[in-house]
């Protein structure tokens, strides 16, 4: 052992992100920012997937001591290989020349050897997870561990729950990436060494927030590192879909600014209209609202799913992460009417699909358009159409009458305001000033789903309920809004026409 830190997988993943994360980790780890409801979540379904995951393995060892005993877990896992009964191991830990992991499963193979397998509660595999297993597998062989094969485990999205008995062998897929990971020794040994001499370092490393703060995940420490940078007026970044190439070509000749950005810079269409508009500093109507609006029939009404989705099925005939809408809303304008407003939320842990699709079938009945934002509500009608057959004619009528307002603004209407994004979040505001989200105790998606799952586990009653009413207003908040920008468009559309 050295006295310098060691330098884990998860830190070593950090680094290969950042090398300034890395350091942050090992020297001000108290500047991060805190860990998201969303995020907390994503974490839980980690421990719920590798859990499972270790059910694959029957006999298998789990090497309990946590990361306060570290000493105690690498003797707990010699101790369990040297009895060489266990065909496999949860949690062994490991250590070489400072660097130290914890392994999802190691799997002892009938021919001799272990194969080392790392689990994630993705669907697909990513370059960064055969580096976090190029890594270990470093370390596993210097550590005199005789490793003959490595794999990812992701759960399988072609598998289709029967409702009765989750099969392990189906769930779960296996992508053998032991040549690539091999093949990533070298690199990582020397990325391994620059990275242990960098943190025992005072200084830290001189790096400016960029592309690297996103990808693969987003860096917990961009808030700290973006502060007191001079903010933009318009920066590039607003371009809607400016590749990254073309971004690297406009930093070079130092310009930031989308004002700045010269005439006889290659852009698309929308990025043109972007720049005339915050050149011009106002709106530009660039396409025929009153055209598009044509196909809009009465009644219209406005509809929005909540779901949540899953990593392992619950319900008979869905997979992995499949959307289960939980809550929907729907507005209806009828002409000469007060706005009527209907909505439904599924308060049992059964599946709440059936009856949800039977309130929605009598919400929006057989007459008028169907206004969504964005295409996400077509896509959950059309699950609800494979899942329930005996609804379908109902329900591909509802298909057949939507109508996406966020294609209207795409294709229509840019303001500078919408600072290069066509979310319902930033346009609303924009285009509705007094409607907003600030005054819900939910105010987005990813929010409403974590909430949702969280109150159908409590025991607590009138905590259920206070998030049951909290989900309904922003549902309901949702399709207020879809109104609102409907109204204001057409109000744009009416006066003069298409630009
Ligand atoms: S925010 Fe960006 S620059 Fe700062 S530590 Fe994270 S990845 Fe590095």
């Amino acid at each position: 052992m050295t006295d310098r830190p060691r330098l884990s997988k998860s830190r070593f993943l950090s680094g290969s992100q950042c090398h300034l994360r890395l350091w942050h980790d090992f020297r001000a780890p108290h500047l991060a920012a805190e860990t998201s409801d969303a995020l907390q979540a994503i974490f839980d379904t980690g421990h719920e997937v590798g859990e499972l995951a270790c059910r694959r393995y029957p006999g298998g060892r789990f090497v309990a001591q946590d990361h306060q005993h570290v000493e105690e877990a690498l003797e707990e896992t010699r101790r369990i290989i040297e009895q060489g009964v266990a065909p496999a191991l949860f949690e062994a830990a490991f250590e070489y020349q400072g660097l130290f992991c914890r392994a999802d499963v190691i799997e002892r193979l009938p021919g001799g050897g272990w194969r080392l397998v790392e689990v994630k509660s993705t669907t697909k595999l990513k370059d960064v997870f055969v580096l976090d297993l190029a890594f270990q597998l470093r370390l596993l062989r210097g550590a005199g561990l005789d490793v003959r094969d490595a794999a990812v485990m992701t759960l399988d999205q072609n598998y289709v729950f029967d409702g009765k008995h989750l099969d392990l062998d189906r769930l779960f897929r296996l992508h053998g990436v032991f040549e690539q990971a091999e093949s990533m020794r070298d690199t990582v040994a020397e990325q391994a060494r620059e990275m242990r001499s960098l943190i025992a370092s005072d200084v830290a490393p001189d790096i400016a927030p960029g592309d690297q703060c996103s990808v693969p995940y987003d860096c917990p420490y961009f808030a700290h590192c973006s502060r007191g940078q001079a903010t933009l007026d318009h920066g590039v970044r607003e371009l809607p879909g400016l590749h990254a190439k073309r971004r690297d070509r406009l930093r070079a000749r130092g310009i930031e600014e989308i004002r700045d950005i010269p005439a006889k810079f290659p852009l698309s269409a929308l990025q043109r209209i972007v720049r005339r508009a915050v050149r011009e500093g106002r709106a530009q109507t660039h396409g025929d609202i009153r055209r598009e609006f044509a196909l809009v029939a009465p009644p219209i009404h406005h509809l929005d799913f909540e779901t949540f989705a899953p990593a392992i099925p619950r319900f008979a005939g869905t997979r992995a992460y499949d959307p289960i809408p939980f809550l929907f809303s729907v507005h209806s304008e009828r002409e000469g009417s007060p706005l009527a407003h209907a909505d439904y939320l599924h308060e049992g842990k059964d599946d709440p699909r059936p009856r949800l699709a039977d309130r929605l079938i009598e919400a929006v009945g057989r007459k008028g358009t169907i206004c969504t934002y964005t295409n996400y509500e077509r896509r959950v009608l059309w699950e609800l159409i494979r899942a329930l057959p005996d609804r379908a004619d109902a329900l591909r009528n509802m298909v057949a009458r939507l109508f996406d307002l966020h294609q209207v603004v795409r294709r229509a209407y840019y303001h500078p305001d919408f600072r290069g994004s066509f979310s319902l979040k930033n346009v609303l505001p924009v285009l509705s000033p007094d409607s907003g989200y600030g005054d819900l105790a939910i105010a987005d998606g990813q929010t409403a789903a974590v909430r949702y799952v969280g109150a159908l586990e409590t025991a607590d009653d009138a905590q259920r309920q206070r998030v049951f009413d909290d989900l309904r207003a922003y549902c309901a908040r949702d399709t207020l809004a879809t109104v609102k920008l409907r109204q204001a468009l057409s109000r744009i559309a009416e006066p003069a026409g298409s630009a």
